[in-house]
């Protein structure tokens, strides 16, 4: 069978499944999805094998950032989730005579597509809360990381899902675009800018809601009192874990002229000391190389000092670098995501100066300030652009907290993944609205016919609910009740 038909195929069989799914109470399924957490560490080796062996991560953070996350995640959804899922009652003072019901209904069959640098714990955290919202999904994992995509089913497999509620799908970029071109009904995405437009070109085409989660350049300002051992090793950690294949990596490091050449020493010195074999893990995406040698090439041209680093230290390891110097402003490594250990440093006088040079590059999904006056410290977060700040911490959430919305601003996209917030993007809401016992019987005054009389309610009516003014209210509702006597008297039939 042509793959296109394999893609067909694969829509309708969720579908199928979808309905059937959907049909169960949230808390049934909240239930039966919370046995994934039991199996996940029952599994915890095997699990943890896969991901370092496919994707290079070190054990530890294979252990934190993908396990640990992922089942705090799952078991949060479940205790959480059902609460939020549930039918409210909305009251309608103006209208007693109905009863306004407000859904959150599942979209039907959620499309999830991933990248490679948490193969696991990113597509398994939209896996688990649009199942939880009665979807069904169909995965792509990255091309890259296949065999950790596919986990998924494994731990899903005791789960006692309808069988196909979850597609896996396998490939690349071409098999993500006939994935759009399957008619998902909603999209969740995470990768590059670059494919994230792709994507948004072609959901538009239907259209399909999309949910963005891109990339950065983000900054960790620190301000002249911070606590310099502290934030040197939140600047070494923020920007090189995970090999410094994170979305929220600290990209760009402000920090104050005053202490910059004490704190860049610091961080050198940190710098120097990781150990590629057990701390750095190696480049897991061939293609990052390019992007490397390219900002270093630039960072040569341009004349800045790399401090530290600047070649590989194995044949798969960029060895730490932070690169500085006059006019680091325009270079590749400043303004463009470098998705590895790299980080640029620019050095600022004011306060001020800080917030405008974070807020000169489009977009941004986390930062943070380092500072021992936290009101201070504060002040500088809240005029910064970014999805999360975080103060005298860096990457303090990634997706491990599940209770904290997830998602960028600008160019780092938009749409919220996790908390209750995510949880309720993955339904649309609906309304059924019906008439309370005894509120039937009469037509509305608003019908047909219109006459003079009809007017003056409905002028009535949008001076009481509309007016600011007590008096004035109290006035309206005098007006409204003769009018509507006078209407009814016209039109007996209301
Ligand atoms: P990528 O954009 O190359 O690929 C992401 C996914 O999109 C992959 O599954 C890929 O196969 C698929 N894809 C590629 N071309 C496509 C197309 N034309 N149509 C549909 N799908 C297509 O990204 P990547 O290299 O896998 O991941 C790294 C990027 O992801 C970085 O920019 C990083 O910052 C970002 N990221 C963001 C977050 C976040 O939460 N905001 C999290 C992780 C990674």
């Amino acid at each position: 069978m042509a793959h296109d038909d394999v893609i067909t195929l694969r829509y309708q069989v969720a579908r199928r499944a979808q309905a059937q799914w959907a049909a169960v109470p949230a808390a049934q399924r909240a239930r039966q999805l919370a046995r994934a957490a039991d199996w996940m560490l029952d599994h915890a080796d095997e699990v943890i094998a896969t991901i370092v062996h496919e994707n290079g991560k070190r054990p530890v953070e294979a252990l934190g950032h993908e396990l640990s996350a992922s089942v705090a995640n799952i078991r949060w959804l479940c205790e959480h989730g059902p609460a939020a899922l549930r039918p409210q009652d909305v009251p309608l003072p103006l209208m007693p005579h109905r009863r306004a019901e407000l859904r959150r209904e599942p979209w039907g069959v959620v499309l999830v597509i991933a990248p490679w640098n948490f193969p696991l714990s990113i597509p398994l955290g939209h896996v688990f809360a649009a199942l939880l919202a009665g979807n069904a999904v169909i995965l792509k994992p990255s091309e890259i990381t296949p065999t950790i995509g596919a986990l998924i089913d494994d731990i899903l497999a005791d789960c006692g899902l309808p069988a196909n509620l979850v597609g896996l799908v396998q490939g690349d970029g071409k098999v993500g675009q006939r994935l759009i071109a399957g008619r998902p009904d909603k999209i969740l995405f995470t990768g590059s800018l670059a494919t994230g437009r792709k994507v948004m070109e072609a959901a538009a085409a239907v259209p399909i809601p999309v949910c963005m989660e891109l990339g950065g350049v983000d900054a960790m300002i620190v301000l002249p009192d911070a606590d310099l051992d502290l934030a040197s090793s939140a600047a070494v950690w923020g920007s090189m874990f995970n090999g410094g294949q994170v979305c929220a990596s600290v990209e760009r490091l402000l920090v104050h002229e005053s202490i910059r050449e004490a704190f860049v020493g610091r961080v050198v010195d940190k710098a120097r000391s990781l150990e590629p074999a057990t701390d750095l893990g190696r480049i897991t995406a061939p293609r990052q190389r390019d992007v490397y040698d390219r900002h270093l090439a630039d960072a040569r041209e341009r004349g800045l000092t790399i401090r530290c680093g600047g070649d590989y230290c194995t044949p798969d390891t960029l060895a730490p670098t932070v690169v500085e110097g006059e006019g680091i402003e325009d270079a590749a490594v400043y303004r463009e995501e470098t998705f590895g250990p790299m980080l640029a440093v620019r050095s600022f006088r004011r306060d001020d100066d800080a917030v405008r040079m974070h807020e000169e590059l489009d977009g941004g999904l986390t930062a943070s300030v380092f500072s021992r006056n936290e009101a201070r410290a504060a002040a500088v977060a809240s005029r910064l652009s970014a999805g999360l700040v975080s103060i005298n911490d860096v990457a303090a959430t990634l997706h491990a907290l599940p209770q904290l919305p997830w998602g960028g601003v600008g160019s780092s996209g938009f749409g919220r993944s996790h908390g209750i917030e995510g949880l309720v993007a993955l339904t649309r809401s609906k309304v059924v609205d019906t008439p309370r016992a005894g509120g039937l019987g009469f037509k509305r005054p608003w019908w047909f016919p219109y006459d003079a009389t009809q007017r003056e309610v409905i002028a009535a009516h949008a001076r009481l609910v509309g007016s600011g003014s007590l008096r004035k209210r109290a006035r309206a509702a005098a007006d409204l009740g003769r009018s509507t006597l006078r209407l009814l008297l016209r039109h007996p039939r209301l």
